[in-house]
């Protein structure tokens, strides 16, 4: 074993192969089945080639504690949310690394509501794991295995149930896709053939061997721009991660518009489509104020969360938000769903594209310009990181100040946010401003505090 597991309340990660195997996914199953006892439980995955080996693993375990199963195979994970809710399960895992290369793979675990588990739910999650208090159950009593396979088709049925596609319907709009041979390639054809919507999808294997990085960042996506540059019949395009939570959007030209302005784009029509008069919007600290904007524009309130979309979700249940969301490209629409879900995205863009009557870059064009510069400081020990953050605060008096993660100053027409890595002796850097110009200053000026 040669790299450390990553624990999180997302979830466990790690490297197939390496520290993820499947005695690692059974004592996760073990742990969880002890948490929630008789169930049932959801459980489905990406398209890694993992997927088997560590779902199977998992289940064991699942099944040797008394919990219920119903494995709905190779899914994107908000199916897996969705049909939490479906069949009133207790809770649910979701075998994925998300956006992380392929070597990867996770193990991530949701409870009843279909969300990610809160803090204190984790903790007790944790302790159960930790002290390895188990009662394995006898032959009577060990759990029952069902397969479900319309998992998939429930999910675009739902949302399809929610949303009002009329507009879109005849739109005759073009998309062009890149699921990344991820599980967003079993779910994309299904719900665009039900939206009367020409499309060409690339990297379409379910085979969970990507096409390309699967963080959907530009530097990642220069197969499907590179087409879209060149082919000017699409209207938009789509890129999803590998388990079809996030959601980014390429305008008519191919231009990437970036993962927060993605989630503007949706929160946008979101909120215009909103009837009621008290709008509320909840994203977490590290999202571009373009959204912030965005619910200036209807009036809305926004609240920002610690990052992480467990936080978002639960502060959106609390507030009762209409939407919500991560910068990374992560739409939450609490009318479907507790968690990120691309198809979601996909739907509500589509719709914002065909009533607007505009195109991408023209829509895009009436919002404000940020651009973000993310860096990171090396300290000398982990320690190091509070006076640093103490001395981000002495550097911008002028700065109204968030503390709920770190440092976040808020500044005239800029934010700087300050974070501790969890893991190493280093200080992650946001900075968002209208030019790269004045982000790098602010940068230097919190480079020079060290
Ligand atoms: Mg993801």
């Amino acid at each position: 074993m040669n790299t450390p597991l990553i624990d999180s309340i997302s979830g466990t990660r790690g490297i197939v192969g390496d520290n993820l195997d499947p005695r690692i996914a059974t004592e996760i199953g073990i742990a969880f089945g002890t948490y929630l006892g008789k169930g049932p439980l959801i459980v489905g995955g990406d398209t890694r080639t993992s997927h088997d080996m560590l779902k199977n693993a998992v289940i064991a375990g699942l099944l040797a504690m008394g919990t219920d199963v119903i494995d709905i195979g190779r899914v994107l994970t908000p199916t897996v949310q969705q049909m939490i809710r479906k069949f009133n399960a207790k809770g649910g895992i979701v075998i994925t690394a998300s956006h992380n290369p392929i070597i990867w793979n996770g193990i991530k675990l949701m409870n009843q509501t279909g969300s990610f588990l809160s803090e204190s739910e984790f903790q007790i999650y944790q302790d159960i794991r930790k002290h390895k208090d188990f009662t394995l159950k006898n032959w009577e009593s060990i759990g029952k295995l069902t397969h479900y396979e319309y998992a998939i088709q429930d999910h675009i049925d739902h949302i399809l149930s929610v949303i009002d596609t009329t507009a879109i319907q005849t739109a005759n709009l073009n998309v062009l896709i890149d699921p990344n041979n991820g599980a967003g390639c079993l779910a994309n054809g299904l719900l665009l053939d039900r939206l009367n919507i020409r499309y060409d999808m690339i990297n379409a294997e379910p085979n969970g061997i990507f096409g390309h990085n699967p963080e959907p960042l530009k530097e990642n996506l220069t197969e499907i721009m590179e087409i879209m540059k060149n082919d000017t019949s699409y209207d938009i395009g789509f890129i999803q991660d590998a388990d079809a939570d996030r959601l980014v959007i390429l305008d008519e030209n191919g231009h990437f518009i970036g993962e927060d302005y993605s989630l503007a784009f949706c929160v946008d029509q979101i909120l215009g489509d909103c009837k009621d008069t008290d709008k509320k919007v909840v994203v977490n600290l590290s999202t571009s104020s373009v959204v912030e904007y965005i619910a200036k524009k209807h009036n809305a309130s926004i609240t920002y969360t610690k990052i992480g979309e467990t936080h978002v979700t639960q502060e959106l249940k609390k507030q009762h938000a209409q939407v919500g969301g991560e910068g990374n490209g992560g739409v939450i629409y609490p009318a479907v769903g507790w968690g990120r879900d691309s198809l979601v995205g996909i739907v509500i863009a589509l719709k914002h594209l065909a009533e607007k009557k505009q195109t991408v870059s023209q829509i895009i064009a009436t919002y404000p310009t940020y651009v973000m510069l993310r860096e990171k400081v090396t300290l000398n020990t982990r320690d190091d990181v509070f006076p640093f953050l103490e001395k981000v605060k002495a550097t911008f008096p002028e700065a109204q100040f968030n503390l709920e993660d770190g440092v976040k100053a808020i500044l005239k027409d800029a934010w700087v946010q300050v974070r501790p890595s969890n893991t190493e002796p280093i200080a992650r850097i946001f900075i968002e401003a209208a030019s790269m110009e004045i982000a790098k200053i602010l940068f230097l000026k919190l480079a020079n505090v060290q």
